[in-house]
């Protein structure tokens, strides 16, 4: 161990980022480092939901649709989301879940390259994205294919034949960083579309889309943006898409005039034609009051700060002998550790039952969400701690940490 308690209160100290953690309601005991997979509960989430549901629904009924403007929260908040990832006003919405949104954002960017065949993703990254994409593939019965290749070999399977490239910024197994800009230009190079998957990015690290050009975007808001559990996805597509594309889940609030119950369906302006049913007002408030968290806040001194818990974390732990599944370059990476051990699932329920709540992912990663609005350096010097005295002891050998439960 490089670092003593004095050392990490003296880091909390001088933590421009310190403050911050006020805006969080924490559970006493508990070292969390899984706001990558359900981030923490803001304060300002409590008072939005007592006032939303005893004053708008318990009071103003329906008449909260329009006296609340419910009807434009998904555009609302997907603005507040948009500033977050580098998205101008009126080219994010809130809607349904990031895998729903997958389909919506493929199911339109492949109707924008008609003579194309192949959609091109990383192999070994989240399952979601290459399901939709197949399930769709099928349902559109022409001869779709779903091209799966490694993360370094992306730039290189672009080419004529490629409609699409469907990528995860970040691998959420690894937390490896692809480069968002130089792929995007690689792929318009050769005249394909772009779908980037911001689930381990947004509200984690400055996201620039408009710089990258980027085409579709879709992310989480229950993950860094701490929206809640099953808190609904966004969607980003850029302006200059906005008057061509049409998505296949044609529903009537992605419709112009919903209101007129028109016989045939014609799309709304602008990102609002990527919704299509009525959007969850509670879980979107939530999600709203959510964001106050990232008032103010530089996501650039997020990420910094994040490197350093990286560096102390991997530091306090070196000895462990444990590979880092993690690029050790910063800018090649998000802003989580993942470490490999033969018996990741044991040793991960052994640290819970200590209160260090990271999680597990096949087939032998222990993922640690390092989140610095909420994180102190001296839990994330606590936790190394403990991970440390656990495989010292092989404390996670027993029965009971092996049990698997439903949900990892
Ligand atoms: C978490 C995650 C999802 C989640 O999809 P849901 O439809 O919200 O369940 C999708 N893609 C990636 C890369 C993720 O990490």
């Amino acid at each position: 161990m490089a670092y003593t308690l004095a050392d990490v209160q003296q880091l909390d100290r001088h933590d421009p980022l310190a403050d911050y953690r006020q805006r969080f309601s924490l559970p006493d005991g508990v070292i969390y480092l899984d706001g990558n997979s359900l981030g923490a509960l803001p304060r300002s989430v409590r008072a939005r939901m007592d006032e939303v549901v005893a004053t708008q629904w318990g009071e103003g009924l329906i008449r909260s649709w329009n006296t609340h403007d419910w009807i434009d929260l998904p555009g609302r908040v997907g603005d507040r989301i948009g500033r977050l990832i580098g998205a101008g006003p009126g080219t994010v919405t809130v809607a349904d879940s990031t895998s729903v949104n997958l389909f919506k954002a493929l199911g339109a960017a492949l109707r924008l390259r008609q003579d194309r065949r192949v959609i091109l993703l990383e192999a070994g990254d989240f399952p979601t994205d290459a399901y939709i994409a197949s399930g769709l593939a099928e349902l559109m019965g022409k001869g779709h294919e779903v091209r799966l290749v490694a993360a370094d070999e992306l730039a290189a399977a672009l080419g004529p034949e490629v409609a699409v490239l469907l990528a995860t910024e970040v691998n959420y197994r690894t937390g490896a960083r692809l480069e968002m800009a130089g792929l995007t230009a690689a792929a318009h190079a050769v005249g394909a579309l772009t779908i980037w998957d911001l689930c381990h990015s947004a509200g984690a690290f400055p996201v620039d889309l408009g710089a990258a050009d980027a085409d579709f975007a879709v992310g989480c808001g229950y993950k860094y943006l701490n929206g809640g559990p099953g808190a609904p996805a966004f969607i980003y597509a850029a302006a200059r898409h906005h008057a061509g594309m049409r998505q296949p889940l044609t529903g009537w609030l992605g419709h112009a005039a919903p209101f007129s119950f028109a016989a045939d369906y014609s799309p709304a302006e602008g990102i609002a034609r990527m919704r299509a049913g009525t959007p969850p007002i509670l879980s979107m408030q939530a999600l709203d009051a959510a964001l106050d968290a990232f008032e103010g806040v530089d996501l650039r001194a997020v990420k910094a700060k994040a490197d350093r818990l990286f560096d102390l974390f991997t530091g306090e732990v070196a000895g462990l002998g444990l590979g880092l599944a993690t690029p050790t370059d910063p800018g090649r990476r998000g802003t989580q550790v993942s470490l490999r051990h033969p018996e990741a699932y044991a040793v991960m329920q052994a640290l819970i039952g200590r209160g260090v709540v990271g999680d597990f992912r096949e087939p032998d990663i222990l993922r640690f969400g390092l989140t610095p609005l909420y994180l102190r350096f001296e839990d994330v010097w606590n936790a190394a701690r403990v991970l440390c005295e656990i495989i010292a002891t092989s404390a996670w050998d027993r029965p009971e940490f092996r049990r698997r439960a439903k949900v990892v």
